[in-house]
């Protein structure tokens, strides 16, 4: 069965970013991510759609070339910071026990568009738009997309997050099917409670589950940018699988699987 992309889920498939989304992006990672209104809205909005989700850690790890810890560069460390920061967030806003239905409904729909999306619908700058730094966008996209770091993360520590993929998003089934209390995405665990494909009792044990995931999560991501630094330690093969696990919870799991080489079925 088609992967449903109501949600504008990715396709499985490359990413190919275009010009101005890489000079956005790399000029964000830069700067934009440490503006606190930037983050407020981030709050807001869940972070961003699924495509830039999955283009910002791109960005970040093909492009950036230098960083301290064991690897140097190539590593998603803002992608840590800002994802620790949400994870954390959603958690505490989904683990509240009283009027789970509504609460969580609401706490898994974003109250603001992506931050990238809206800057790409803005008004077209006159003439030539410098990238961050006066790097040069298009060589910057080119490099950008061939995938080479993103590619072998995620083939790198397939093991350790396949389990924790969303099987609403790599199979097509639809959620709330009986699947074992499998653990949705974000965009998967918003359908079930709002259309209640589970029972209510059901849908309440997902959203818990869903609490408790992302605050292990928060923690592991944590780890994993102190390993990112001058004095961390390394990270184990659970915690440098961490940034994925929390992309795929906000994003959907069709692109590391597709870089991964997981059919279409999610079966390994
Ligand atoms: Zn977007
Ligand atoms: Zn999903």
């Amino acid at each position: 069965m088609a992967v449903p992309d109501r949600f504008g889920l990715l396709p499985a498939g490359p990413l190919l970013l275009t010009t101005e989304e890489t000079r956005l992006l790399w000029a964000f990672v830069h700067g934009d991510i440490m503006d606190a209104a930037v983050r407020a809205w981030l709050r807001a909005s869940l972070g961003f759609c699924p495509r830039h989700t999955w283009a910002y850690a791109v960005v970040e790890i093909e492009l950036w070339e230098a960083g301290v810890g064991g690897r140097g560069g190539h590593q998603p460390f803002d992608v840590c910071v800002l994802y620790e920061d949400l994870c954390r967030t959603l958690s505490a806003r989904l683990g509240r026990p009283r009027g789970w239905g509504r609460r969580a409904e609401a706490a898994l729909a974003p109250a603001r568009r992506c931050y990238l999306c809206t800057q790409l619908a803005g008004p077209r700058r006159e003439g030539f738009a410098l990238g961050y730094a006066n790097s040069n966008s298009a060589a910057l996209a080119a490099e950008a997309n061939l995938l080479r770091h993103t590619r072998r993360w995620c083939a790198a520590t397939v093991e350790e997050w396949l389990p924790s993929a969303c099987p609403a998003c790599l199979g097509g089934r639809s959620p709330g099917a009986d699947d074992g209390g499998a653990r949705l995405c974000r965009l998967h665990l918003a359908e079930a409670v709002r259309t209640r494909t589970a029972d209510d009792a059901g849908a309440a044990a997902r959203v818990a589950e869903a609490a408790d995931r992302l605050a292990s999560l928060a923690r592991r991501l944590a780890a994993l940018a102190r390993s990112m630094t001058a004095a961390g330690a390394p990270a184990d093969a659970g915690t440098e699988a961490s940034w994925i696990e929390a992309l795929g919870f906000f994003g959907g799991w069709q692109f590391p699987a597709y870089l991964a080489g997981i059919p279409a079925d999610g079966a390994p």
